[in-house]
């Protein structure tokens, strides 16, 4: 059968990566997920005294980006797919507020980018892939035959992500994660090298009032229509 790339695009907190994730099992394609990606470069400035209190040190960062290498897996109990930072999972690290304060400015800086996006198209060289992010559909994967871009209420998707921190047994406040939701959309569309926008050939989809399982089938149509063409 046909093997094809899709490229998930949207706005943070927005369940690109649960409809991705749930997508690719469906029809057995890899699952990337590109914020991950710039987490794992943020945390990396974190552990290496590159980044500190509130800034980052660009010409340290710049000097350690190609020692960054950023792969996948999936863990043997939960079947779930974790980052791995040079060979260390550091899926739960990743997702802590502080990163994700960290992770958009780091994630402006072109020359992360172009570390990234080179090891991101690696991961798409034999396609049936299903990869999320911001620029999977404008630039990493232009010719990508199935893009979606999605987007939901900024106050929809804080909920979204403080339940998400509740179930893990975190102590989140709402207020907090809405002002980083507001501040990262913000700073994703407003930045100079490959700011978030919906590539033109994408299709939208606004999932404020749409169950998971409404997602999934909607997207699994589309993927059926893509590959029959
Ligand atoms: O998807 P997630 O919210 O985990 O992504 C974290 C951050 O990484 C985003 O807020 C954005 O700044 C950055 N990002 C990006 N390009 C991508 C994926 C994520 O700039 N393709």
């Amino acid at each position: 059968m046909k093997k094809i790339i899709i490229a998930i695009d949207g706005f943070s907190s927005c369940g690109k990566s649960t409809m991705a994730k749930a997508l690719a099992r469906n029809i057995g394609y890899q699952y990337f997920d590109s914020g991950a990606m710039y987490r794992a470069v943020a945390l990396y400035g974190m552990q290496n005294g590159i980044i500190a209190d509130g800034k980052i040190d660009i010409e340290k960062l710049r000097g350690a980006i190609s020692d960054i290498k950023i792969t996948f897996s999936t863990d043997e109990n939960t079947q779930k797919p974790i980052t791995l930072l040079n060979g260390v999972n550091v899926e739960d690290r990743i997702r802590t507020l502080e990163v994700s304060q960290y992770v958009s400015p780091v994630a402006a800086l072109e020359f992360v980018r172009t570390a990234l996006i080179e090891q991101q198209r690696e991961m798409g060289k034999a396609k049936g892939i299903v990869m999320d992010g911001r620029d999977i559909g404008t630039t990493v994967f232009p010719d990508a035959e199935l893009k979606i871009f999605v987007t939901a209420g900024a106050d929809v998707r804080a909920r979204r992500r403080y339940d998400e921190l509740m179930a893990k047994g975190e102590n989140p406040n709402y207020d907090e994660i809405l002002a980083n939701v507001v501040e990262r959309d913000h700073l994703d569309q407003t930045r100079e090298v490959s700011p978030l926008r919906k590539a033109d050939d994408a299709l939208l989809l606004d999932n404020s009032n749409m169950t998971i399982e409404g997602q999934l089938q909607w997207l699994c149509e589309e993927y059926k229509k893509c590959i029959e063409q």
